[in-house]
């Protein structure tokens, strides 16, 4: 039966070659399925008329009755027609540059029509070029729809026939054709349960709805099974990881364990992250392989988390490593572990690419032999000849930098797999972590260490500089450390460079040596003067430290407490949020301040004040979403959220809740789908991705 969906377009009766390939090459519309599932965007509602004042914009399909009053014949260049309709409120034009003939005789005086099309604005007034017409009198007698579907398409398609009207005669005539001939690809257990349209019936409605209530009904019906089997392919995976990869055992917490819990930890663990390291744990000894993300907002005590569990691999004979997007962050988790475990016989290395020939040689054979316990460093570790004598876990921070394979080059590190642990740097809403990551198990650490007060953050205008100055100073006398961070930006660097060299002048001007200390750090300095001029402000000798982007990640200095962000509007939500992140990390109460231009778009109003609203990363991170889009957020081009039709990641949240659990309660009683009332699901999945055996899907 699938095979009637599986029709191939050209054999659609009104459909030629030609049409065909515009089809296929404009909207990817191959199969008479492929067009069923191309849903409108909009509809019409044919039961409202707009009248002719009350147009107001190109924006929208709308309806007009009216009268034809005049016919206005214009001969020689652009020549054309113009009808002339009235209604009660005013007169439109109509105007044809072809088919003048053949509408001239169509329409005619004193006689009411009915016009639908886009108005366009032309010379200071609305007018209609080229509109779908038809006589009141037979619009009365054919209309049966409510709602008219109105469909995206190209240049390329209108001026080949394929007009949003053309399109809604090709789903109607395919229709027409499909009674009993489509396919339900859902169990009837779950049609029932949720009380959902069988396949055929959504179908025909979110084209040809009959009412405002049959057209919810099918777009709940076709949400539901497009997240429903996006999380059964997440489940199906999940559950082929498992059964696949055996993993090792970390059957005990050991000695290292237990000494740095007991002695070495400076400070006791958030209540998330003790349930997060237990969730790890207990995943670490159950023979399967793990493959986990990890996230929680800055600051949130991640890497505490991961030297907790690299500290299990250790305990059970196994090597571990920690793989970082930058160099600068690796060297900021080599720091703070190093300094953690400062006190225990342990080996920690780092590796990058600018690790030296020689120290590089040392460390290798160290590694391959089992002496280094712990490896830190950047994608230098994937290459092959850094070779593990152990490698037991594997922990990549904000992976979302990562791609598949890089993932799977790690998985071949050993043998048997390593236990994988993903932490992103900023959380991501959930229902993205859902279907970016829905192969992955979840842990989320979800409070932030206590004695933290929340970062006030607050608004300035350029124009504010002199109440900026003050503040600076004032916290200067208490002692603090301030950051004034400037946007980087690729294609402008020189710009960008600029700006700062022009912000530090300023500042300097403003806070005078020797009664001021002042540190600069851009990417364009050597590698010593910059990690000269961190010191310098890590220990407390500079005051104010003007930078670009280079610090978002991995500086720790709990001095510091006011972040300056110059050109704010210019930054992302998720770096804003990341660049804050870098105070309120010590006993004081700290402030970030976005500085703006004086003007701002609307868009850049919208994430300021979500700044300044919230200190939460999640709801950030969910603002950040409905503002652009799945598309947008690193990570998901990978993912099937791109490919979705008519669900929405952003508002469709709770449906994805749902499908979710259902899905895992069915992959885990039934993980191949073998089950009678499973065979639907079965034959889809097999249809997709062409193979019987989808326990290798992976
Ligand atoms: P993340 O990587 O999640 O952004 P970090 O691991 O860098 O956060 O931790 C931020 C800071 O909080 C570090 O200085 C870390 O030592 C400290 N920290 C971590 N866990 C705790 C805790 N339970 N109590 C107090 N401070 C903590
Ligand atoms: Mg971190």
């Amino acid at each position: 039966m699938r095979e009637f969906l599986n029709t191939d377009i050209e054999l659609l009766p009104s459909i030629n070659k030609k049409k065909a390939d515009i089809l296929k090459k404009e909207i990817n519309v191959f199969t008479f399925g492929d067009l069923l599932e191309y849903f409108p965007f909009r509809y019409l509602d044919k039961s409202k008329f707009t009248k002719i004042k009350e147009i107001a914009s190109e924006e929208n399909y709308i309806q007009v009755v009216g009268r034809v009053v005049k016919k206005e014949l214009i001969k020689g260049k652009g020549q054309r027609l113009i009808i002339k309709l009235q209604d009660s409120t005013g007169v439109i034009d109509l105007v044809f540059f072809q088919g003048i003939k053949w509408i001239n005789d169509s329409f005619a005086i004193g006689v009411d029509y009915v016009v639908f099309g886009k108005p366009t604005f032309f010379n200071g007034i609305f007018n209609f070029a080229h509109p779908e017409f038809e006589t009141l009198m037979s619009y009365k007698r054919t209309s049966i729809e409510t709602f008219f579907p109105i469909y995206h398409t190209s240049e390329r398609m209108k001026n080949s026939f394929l007009s949003s009207k053309a399109l809604a005669k090709l789903s109607q005539e395919v229709l027409a054709l499909a009674v009993n001939r489509i396919e339900e690809t859902l169990p009837q257990y779950i049609t029932k349960h949720y009380n959902l349209y069988t396949k055929e019936r959504a179908l025909r409605e979110i084209h040809f709805p009959k009412n405002e209530e049959s057209l919810a009904k099918a777009r709940a019906r076709l949400k539901f099974e497009e997240l429903f089997f996006m999380q059964l392919e997440n489940q199906v995976k999940k559950h082929n990881n498992k059964a696949r990869n055996k993993g090792f055992v970390f059957a005990n917490v050991g000695e290292n364990f237990n000494s740095f819990y007991k002695t070495y930890l400076p400070f006791t663990l958030t209540g998330a992250q003790q349930r997060v390291v237990k969730e790890i744990r207990n995943d670490m000894r159950t023979g399967y392989q793990m493959n986990r993300l990890l996230q929680g907002d800055v600051g949130s005590g991640k890497t505490l988390v991961a030297l907790l569990c690299m500290l299990i691999a250790i305990d059970n004979g196994f090597q571990a490593s920690i793989i970082a997007p930058t160099e600068i962050l690796a060297q900021q988790h080599y720091n703070s572990i190093k300094n953690f475990l400062k006190d225990m016989p342990l080996n920690v290395s780092l590796l990058t690419g600018s690790s030296k020939q020689k120290e590089r040689k040392i460390l290798l054979n160290s590694l391959s032999e089992g002496e280094t316990h712990i490896l830190i460093g950047t994608h230098a570790i994937l290459e092959d000849s850094v070779v593990f004598k152990n490698l037991g876990l594997a922990i990549i921070d904000e992976q979302h930098r990562f791609g598949v394979e890089q993932r799977a080059k790690m998985w071949a590190k050993n043998s048997i797999p390593p236990h994988v642990l993903v932490m992103t740097a900023t959380p991501i809403p959930r229902t993205l972590a859902m279907s970016v990551y829905g192969d992955l198990e979840c842990s989320v650490i979800d409070e932030l260490p206590k004695g933290r007060k929340p970062i006030q953050t607050v608004h300035f205008f350029d124009k504010d500089v002199l109440t900026l100055f003050n503040f600076m100073r004032k916290q200067i006398e208490l002692g603090r450390q301030i950051y004034v961070v400037y946007p980087l930006i690729k294609e402008s660097e020189k710009m960008d460079l600029k700006d700062l060299m022009d912000g530090y002048e300023s500042i300097v001007r403003e806070f005078p040596l020797p009664k001021y200390q002042i540190s600069i750090v851009h990417g364009q300095m050597k590698a010593e003067d910059k990690d000269y001029e961190m010191q310098r402000f890590k220990d407390g000798i500079t005051n104010i430290m003007v930078a670009t982007t280079v610090i978002e990640v991995g500086v720790d200095v709990p001095n510091a407490t006011v972040m300056v962000i110059e050109n704010a509007e210019r930054f992302g939500l998720a770096q804003l949020h990341q660049l804050r992140g870098r105070v309120g990390r010590g006993q004081e109460q700290s402030y970030c301040i976005l500085r703006t231009k004086d003007e701002l778009s609307q868009e850049g109003l919208f994430r300021i004040n979500t700044m300044c609203v919230t200190n939460n990363g999640f709801e950030i991170a969910q603002a950040d979403l409905q503002l652009r889009g799945p598309g947008n957020i690193a990570g998901t081009q990978q993912s099937g959220v791109m490919e979705l039709k008519i669900a929405d990641i952003v508002l469709d949240e709770p449906l994805m809740v749902q499908v979710k659990d259902l899905a895992t309660q069915i992959i885990s009683y039934d993980p191949l789908l073998k089950a009678e009332e499973n065979k639907p699901l079965r034959d889809y999945m097999v249809s997709k991705h062409k193979t019987a055996d989808f326990s290798q899907i992976s």
